[in-house]
């Protein structure tokens, strides 16, 4: 008999739940669900436990095409904290994403289903051999703009194909690849392209955002400007959109673009007479594949390197296991490739598998809230990969809009990038997943490189709020402030015990100290310190994530750092001095708020849209503050420290404790009354 997925039992209900865990809402695979899977045999992870390296050495010549076999013998450990895997083999990333599956089976299979934002342009499919031409022709593009092996090309691009064209040429030629973000303003990219010291930047003149059109192109300038960039090589989006407005249809006039002559040339016109065909370079295991810069505690973002070899075994088999992804799948990872979930599994992961995926440029509410559900069914996305953020968002507007469509293809779902809550979670679970797939909850990081901590589908066990276990041949530990190992109940902080996975950092770019202090200046070399509290469930090592215990917020599942934004607000002429502190938030999972002291003027609406405007031109819109707070005073300590402990106590409106100690304790209370009072955003 033919069944649907929609019929096909995926989770057992909680009567078979094991003895530890019955008290709990958990799932476990069904049989059709194991038999399916590529892992399902608890085994696994003993066995990998036994033997990382050999482990990970043995996944990494099974999927992985080699130029020269890396030597397991060799001790990668001897320099800790820094390490090396798979040393001496050389391969090629973009050979092993592209021109391993063009020349077998897959050659014409889809690679890329592209959605674009308007409902009237045509879907773009990119097969892999199509994908294969046009990131051969733009490898020799580079290469024509004098772009060598280990050079660095910044990619500022909006959720189109041509962002993975580019990140897969880079890899092509040996260059190294940092993508920021388009919602990033200019000067976040200007102070990126600067640290990277990037020779080319890719971006596009524009990008539709809820049918309007943005000027990317005016924020690349700036972002250009002072930096070592010759050439820009500009994707025309705007202006090509046919749109039906009033039941006619008609042609979107695009932002007139400034190209400056000898630097801006059209990606189309370079494109055109680029030759189809560039030797992939040979690379070392152990060199740059990209940087990707993110949010640490101070103020300066860190360039975090990731290298070939480890990346992309670790994105390969990560993308399979955890989402178990098969030829026949249709995977959606909804994040944008400026992150690294969109590097690691909205490019190279999936493609390394030989999977085919959806990507969707535009907002999830456009023209309507049933837009994401629609291109579920539309496509029949098997695989659907997002943030807490989106489904806490979803879950506001109500689930009459997914029960207008049938999600009946789907039959994994994950999530990444913060806790997620039990509320949210049995939503996700009922009105998308339908009470049949398994919710993979996966924790990681920019720097792990790829998901580290979270259930197998063939495995189990889905407990919400509940990430899993570490994923075989990792292993993760719960310590104390001390460095010892805490026991089930207690929280702790979560770290990563060496052999530390593949596709971890190898650096913080042109600042190995940070790297070291950051990562294993609190527990030591074998130690790689995560900044995020953790606890055990229980026996078997699953792990519930309770938020980063440094001054690093994620908004909307997006990583920020308080020093910043703080960074951002003072540069402004009116401000003293300022502290941002992050507060829980319903939907966006935690937001910033901004305490500010002006320089001789009262607070008032206009400096508050000031200063909002302050922080999107140096940041960008995801780093507005959910509250300004003008005040005369900061709590802070006799040495002058502001104690930021305490704001964060006021705004989550808990107990203050003893304040006497303070330089200045009547600040608490005007504080706390000037919170109550204040109801903006
Ligand atoms: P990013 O480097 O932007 O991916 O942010 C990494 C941080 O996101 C981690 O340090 C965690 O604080 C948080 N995070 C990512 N995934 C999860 C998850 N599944 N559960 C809880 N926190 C998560």
């Amino acid at each position: 008999m033919v069944e649907t997925m929609a019929r096909t039992r995926l989770l057992k209900p909680i009567k078979w739940v094991r003895e530890d865990l019955k008290k709990k809402d958990s799932f476990w695979p069904t049989e059709e669900l194991k038999k399916k899977a590529w892992v399902s045999n608890e085994l696994i992870y003993k066995e990998a436990a036994k033997d990382p390296v050999a482990f990970w050495g043995k996944l990494a010549r099974e999927e992985i095409d080699w130029y020269e076999e890396f030597s397991s013998e060799k001790t990668y450990w001897e320099d800790l904290p820094h390490f090396k895997w798979f040393v001496d083999g050389k391969l090629n990333a973009c050979y092993n994403a592209l021109d391993r599956h063009v020349k077998a089976w897959r050659r014409n299979k889809a690679a890329i289903i592209w959605e674009p934002e308007s409902v009237n342009e045509p879907t773009r499919v990119l097969t892999y051999y199509d994908l294969f031409l046009k990131v051969n022709k733009f490898a020799n593009v580079l290469k024509s703009l004098g772009v060598k092996k280990g050079d660095r090309v910044g990619i500022y691009l909006p959720l189109i194909p041509e962002v993975q064209i580019a990140m897969l040429a880079c890899a092509r030629i040996g260059a190294i690849h940092s993508v920021v973000f388009s919602a990033f303003s200019g000067r976040s990219l200007k102070e990126r392209m600067i640290d990277a010291e990037a020779k080319v930047l890719v971006t596009a003149d524009g990008y539709y955002r809820r049918g309007r059109s943005l000027n990317l192109k005016a924020n690349a300038d700036i972002g250009v400007e002072g930096t070592d960039i010759k050439s820009v090589v500009v994707v025309k989006r705007i202006g090509l959109e046919v749109d039906t407005v009033d039941g006619r249809k008609i042609v979107r006039l695009g932002l007139d673009t400034d190209m400056i002559e000898g630097r801006d040339f059209w990606w189309h016109d370079l494109m055109k007479d680029a030759d189809s065909y560039c030797e992939p370079e040979i690379m070392d295991s152990e060199d740059t594949l990209f940087i990707l810069y993110t949010s640490g505690t101070t103020g300066k973002p860190k360039g975090i390197i990731h290298e070939t070899g480890g990346y992309i075994t670790q994105a390969l088999w990560t993308t399979k296991w955890n989402f178990d992804m098969h030829d026949e799948d249709l995977f959606w990872c909804t994040a944008d490739v400026g992150w690294i979930t969109g590097h690691t599994y909205s490019c190279y992961g999936p493609l390394l598998c030989g999977a085919t995926m959806v990507h969707f440029e535009g907002a999830p509410n456009y023209p309507d809230i049933g837009r994401w559900w629609n291109i579920i069914q539309k496509y029949g996305v098997t695989i659907f990969y997002t943030a807490p953020t989106a489904i806490r968002m979803f879950m506001q507007w109500g689930e009459e809009w997914p029960k207008k469509y049938d999600l009946s293809s789907l039959r994994i779902l994950g999530t990444v990038g913060e806790p997620i809550n039990k509320e949210a979670w049995m939503w996700y679970f009922k009105h998308i997943g339908g009470e049949r797939c398994p919710l993979i909850d996966t924790w990681w990081q920019t720097e792990t490189g790829g998901a580290l901590i979270n259930s197998l589908p063939g495995i189990g066990p889905f407990i919400p709020t509940v990430a899993g276990r570490s994923f075989p041949g990792i292993t993760s530990a719960i310590l104390d402030e001390e460095g010892n190992p805490v026991t089930k109940d207690e929280g702790g902080y979560l770290v990563l015990k060496s052999p530390f996975a593949p596709g971890m950092l190898r650096g913080v770019f042109k600042n190995p100290e940070r790297y070291e202090k950051t990562y294993f200046g609190v527990y030591g070399n074998k130690t790689y310190y995560t900044s995020d509290g953790a606890r055990f469930l229980d026996e078997m090592g699953n792990i519930r994530l309770t938020g980063r215990v440094d001054d690093v917020m994620k908004v909307a599942g997006h990583r920020l750092s308080t020093a910043e934004l703080e960074n951002a607000l003072t540069e402004h002429p009116s401000v003293v001095e300022c502290a941002v502190v992050a507060t829980p938030h319903p939907i966006k999972g935690e937001v910033p708020i901004a305490f500010v002291i002006l320089k001789g003027e009262e607070g008032s609406d206009t400096i508050r849209k000031k200063l909002m405007d302050q922080v999107n031109q140096m940041i960008g819109p995801t780093a507005r503050p959910d509250k300004i707070i003008f005040t005369e005073d900061l709590p802070k300590t006799r040495s002058g420290k502001i104690v930021r402990r305490l704001l964060k106590t006021l705004v989550k409106g808990e107990k203050i404790g003893d304040v006497t100690t303070l330089m200045n304790p009547e600040s608490v209370e005007i504080l706390r009354k000037k919170l109550a009072s204040t109801k903006q955003s």
